[in-house]
């Protein structure tokens, strides 16, 4: 009989692209899946896989593991030539059931490209790790600020730094149109032009968060995806579009039939969303500008997560002073949105599990917000096994195969005879997040992930109640 590398015994395998859902031996050769088979096979590594589910690993779409690790300096300023370094957020995504995370989202992210990634593979980190280039960043190499628009021959030379990272081996180009509002629509369209050559698509953080202005966010981006033909991602889709729009009608319906209309017509577009009602962003970027008067929180729902103050609420003394102080701080918006905005944005097919996933470091403290360490735990807890929101496979396809088909990744997202040795095996009636807002508790890993196998290695071994 055949010796495989390591053979899971006995697991519910389930494959969102094949619809398969069995109870079956799993063997890995290398950094493959050699066999599935209901005949038992041998391996130098067993693991008993009994009463458990065996899915691909999950891929997180949205991070922020570059730009915001180490936590040196303030966070919104220039990133020229200072590399932070994803291994705090790739051992909290690993914990809880990711084998792929992207980063450089929101329009922020390293720059020159090439060299971050080559830092990356340095590393060795323990799963895969990406990365997008971000126009915000781009924007602070060319010394514009956050209100400035671009000239003509400054969005050249965007086009252009955007195109080399592409070829430099960024997955795509992210956009802040939020964080930089002197980006205009040209701009946004002559970068997504650069995706389109590349075959590569655009994430966008989109213009508008308030329910008021949501849906003009959305028309946008659907615009300069049809102008450009650019595949697009559509970043946290309920934390910008939530609520009702001035005619009363429910902005994430709206926002789904735009979106379905788009794709109808050949359109190339997947959303992410994180399972928290609960934002974090700089405190002082361009989203405060507007005040708070169409938010569904205020300045005292806001939690410091990054800096000495960290666990503190704001207040309005307080917020004054941060927003001006030489070090920037993060914070976590509560009761940003309802929770039954975030459900409808899940149950769209085209929906991703993205974290959104944001920390700092200082000292040997992590601060930050738990969907970090939390995301797909909390995704599978709430919205699978709880709330039935959807069968678990389509749950599971959530996590796995509709960012790998956005990423173009063929042989991840899938569990598969040839595929990539990216699963996870876990215990659907014990999954949960343990991660909650505070610091260090922020990077608790998840309950239920009892092995995580990355590149054929198992990197990850939890029991039911981790410490
Ligand atoms: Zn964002």
């Amino acid at each position: 009989m055949a010796l495989y590398d390591m053979v899971i015994a006995g697991a519910r395998v389930i494959d969102p692209e094949t619809g398969t859902d069995e109870i079956l031996n799993t063997g890995i050769n290398g950094g493959s899946i050699a066999a599935l088979s209901r005949n038992s096979l041998a391996g130098r590594q067993e693991i008993d896989g009994g009463g458990l589910i065996l899915a691909p690993g999950f891929i997180d779409i949205h991070t922020h593991e570059d730009t915001i690790e180490g936590g040196a300096g303030p966070l919104n300023k220039p990133l020229e030539n200072r590399f932070f370094f994803p291994n705090t957020i790739s051992v909290c995504a690993m914990r809880t059931g990711n084998t792929f995370i992207m980063g450089g989202n929101c329009g922020y992210s390293n720059y020159p490209m090439g060299a971050y990634l080559q830092k990356l593979e340095d590393l060795r980190l323990p799963i895969n790790c990406m990365s997008l280039i971000g126009n915000v960043s781009l924007r602070q190499r060319l010394g514009l600020g956050d209100y400035d628009r671009a000239s003509p021959a400054q969005i050249v030379k965007l086009k252009n730094m955007a195109a080399a990272a592409l070829k430099e081996g960024a997955a795509g180009i992210s956009f802040g149109l939020q964080y930089a509002p002197g980006t205009e629509f040209g701009e946004l369209v002559a970068l997504c032009s650069a995706a389109a050559e590349a075959g590569k698509f655009f994430a966008v953080h989109m213009r508008h968060d308030v329910p008021a202005r949501a849906l003009e966010g959305v028309e946008e981006v659907l615009a300069a995806a049809e102008i450009t033909g650019a595949a697009l991602q559509i970043s946290h889709l309920a934390s910008n579009v939530y609520g009702k729009n001035t005619a009363g009608e429910n902005n994430i319906k709206k926002a789904a039939l735009l979106i379905d209309k788009a794709r109808k017509s050949g359109a190339d577009i997947y959303v992410d969303v994180y399972p928290y009602n609960v934002w974090a962003t700089s405190i002082q970027s361009a989203v405060f500008d507007q005040g708070f008067d169409e938010f569904n929180f205020g300045i005292e729902d806001l939690e410091l997560i990054s800096g000495e103050m960290a666990g503190r609420y704001c207040t309005p003394e307080l917020f004054e002073k941060l927003r001006t102080a030489p070090e920037d701080t993060m914070v976590a918006c509560h009761n940003a949105m309802p929770f039954e905005d975030i459900e409808a944005a899940y149950k769209l097919e085209y929906a991703c599990v993205g974290s959104d996933a944001l920390l700092t470091l200082s000292g040997d403290h992590i601060k930050g917000h738990p969907r970090s360490a939390g995301s797909p735990a909390r995704f599978l807890k709430e919205f699978v096994r709880e709330k039935k929101s959807f069968p678990l496979i389509e749950g599971l396809r959530k996590l796995t195969l509709n960012p790998a088909q956005r990423l173009g990744l063929e042989k991840k997202g899938r569990l598969q005879e040839g595929c990539d040795a990216d699963l996870v095996l876990f215990d659907f009636e014990k999954i949960a997040d343990r991660a909650s807002y505070g610091i260090d508790a922020c990077a608790l890993p998840s309950e239920g992930i009892r092995a995580l196998i990355a590149g054929g290695r198992l990197v990850h071994a939890g029991g039911t109640h981790e410490s």
